[in-house]
């Protein structure tokens, strides 16, 4: 599981990064409302933990925005203020669970396994992979345009992602049955395409296996 994690307290968030991180899950922190608003933006993560008080910008006007463009990753408020009137106005702008502050890291983590046993709110039409996100109805990867040749590539390389792919696979992929078989657009395109990943700074990369073509991989963070 990854998640995103915007808190101000560092000692506070240190903490329960530690804690998160021993039961496996993968956390990225910002203590900013704004740079957390930017990740929040992406489609990556299982869940988001979201604290109300930040600098910048607060916990709700975050939620309100990636609601308001329709990101549907699951949110979890965190809270000093345990009003009732709090917890309603988190709810009303769509979070799907709330904490009060102070709490237990141990009850953060089995709300999160909650959310995450819910049946997936993803749009089908984006697919993640590590830290991409590729959208098939207008053919961009994380918001970068992808050629048709490029998207269809990436189509083919992200269908069983652990499998590797040969040349003859993805010509016929790409260019169908009766393509006049030439090796090298597929070289040329998966060149293409590493440099869009490249331009990302994404940490996924196009490996060329020996004798069975390529595949995706993502460097461990
Ligand atoms: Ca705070």
């Amino acid at each position: 599981m990854r998640i995103l994690y915007v808190e101000d307290e560092k000692f506070l968030a240190d903490a329960v990064i530690h804690v998160l991180e021993k039961s496996g899950i993968s956390v990225e922190w910002t203590d900013d409302g704004e740079e957390g608003l930017n990740l929040a933006m992406k489609p990556i993560y299982d869940c988001i933990v979201l604290d109300v008080m930040l600098p910048k910008m607060s916990g709700f006007d975050i939620l309100r925005h990636i609601r308001e463009r329709e990101i549907k990753t699951p949110v979890i408020m965190l809270s000093a203020l345990s009003q009732a009137e709090d917890k309603i106005k988190g709810l009303n702008y769509g979070a799907d669970d709330y904490l009060a502050k102070p709490f237990k890291t141990a009850e953060l983590i089995a709300r999160l396994q909650a959310l995450s046993r819910r049946p997936a709110l993803q749009d089908e039409k984006v697919i993640r992979f590590g830290d991409l996100y590729y959208n098939k109805e207008n053919r961009t990867l994380n918001e970068l345009d992808l050629t048709e040749k490029e998207a269809l590539l990436l189509e083919t390389l992200l269908q069983e992602p652990d499998r590797a792919k040969n040349k003859e696979y993805i010509l016929n992929h790409i260019w169908g049955s009766d393509n006049y078989g030439d090796d090298n657009y597929v070289e040329v395109y998966i060149s293409y395409l590493r440099k869009k990943l490249k331009k990302l700074n994404s940490k996924v990369q196009i490996k060329t296996i020996r004798n069975l073509g390529y595949k995706l991989v993502s460097k461990v963070e």
